[in-house]
């Protein structure tokens, strides 16, 4: 479970989340909405301590994050908006390993890693080829399978669509539903809410660093037409 405990949280001492509280369950598919600059990223950069509170707590399954980080970052992966910031190895096996060879796993359980991360992207086999010369579907695929290396809990994408074209975006978008389906956290990070709605749990709408919706979807679209966030109809 990743939860927040009153979290307040300010850049350059301009405030951005003022008392966030909330909680996930392990395996909930949960959809954050919300205009550019409402403070999704923020929040999310709290999840396995890339940011840490002002005042309040996050905790990952009972331990503090900001008390013990590399535990949270075990537990909860991350996939940034631009993947290719998030690539360290020039190769696509050698990029998924490098999660597990940072834990010091042997090679016999590094490769089984590798092997169920790619196949859980749809890209067995293809360890060898080169990142660079990927698509953009392909590259942000990568990228959740170097998260999925570390078996975490929740894995947390923000933005995770940017500049990829409708049928990489729908790959993604698939990806996610089978992870989820096999019990893995979702935290979806997207103003763009095309086709994500459907595969919530829940849906969280940030206003100005607030929390204004937490609702399941058919709910939420209603409720979110009540706070100008602006959504498609179901
Ligand atoms: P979102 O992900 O919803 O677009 P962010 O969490 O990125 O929202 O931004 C929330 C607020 O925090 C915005 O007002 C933004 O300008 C501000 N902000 C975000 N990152 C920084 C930063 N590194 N320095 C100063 N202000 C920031």
């Amino acid at each position: 479970m990743i939860e927040f405990r009153s979290v307040t949280y300010a850049f350059d001492d301009v405030p951005v989340l003022e008392e966030c509280s909330l909680e996930i369950d392990d395996g909930e598919f949960v959809l954050f909405a919300g205009a550019n600059g409402s403070g999704k990223t923020t929040l999310l950069r709290h999840c396995n301590g890339l940011l840490t509170p002002d005042s309040g707590d996050v905790l990952v399954d009972g331990t503090s994050v900001a008390e013990n980080p590399i535990r949270a970052r075990s537990r909860v992966g991350m996939v940034f908006q631009n993947p290719r910031d998030q690539f360290v190895a020039a190769t696509i096996g050698d990029d998924v390993a490098f999660g597990p060879e940072n834990l010091g796993l042997d090679r016999s359980e590094i490769d089984e890693r590798v092997g169920i991360a790619l196949e859980a992207v749809n890209l067995s086999g293809r360890d060898d080829e080169r990142i660079a010369e990927l698509s953009g579907g392909e590259q942000a695929r990568v990228a959740i399978a170097g998260a999925l290396a570390m078996e975490p809990t929740h894995l947390v994408l923000d933005e995770p669509f940017t500049g990829l074209d409708d049928p990489a975006r729908r790959s993604v978008l698939e990806r996610l539903e089978a992870l989820s389906a096999d019990g893995t956290g979702v935290l979806l990070a997207t103003h763009d809410l095309r086709d994500v709605l459907e595969l919530a749990d829940r849906v969280i709408a940030m206003h100005d660093g607030e929390v204004v919706v937490d609702a399941p979807p058919e709910q939420a679209v209603e409720e979110l037409e009540g706070v100008a966030v602006r959504v498609p109809r179901c």
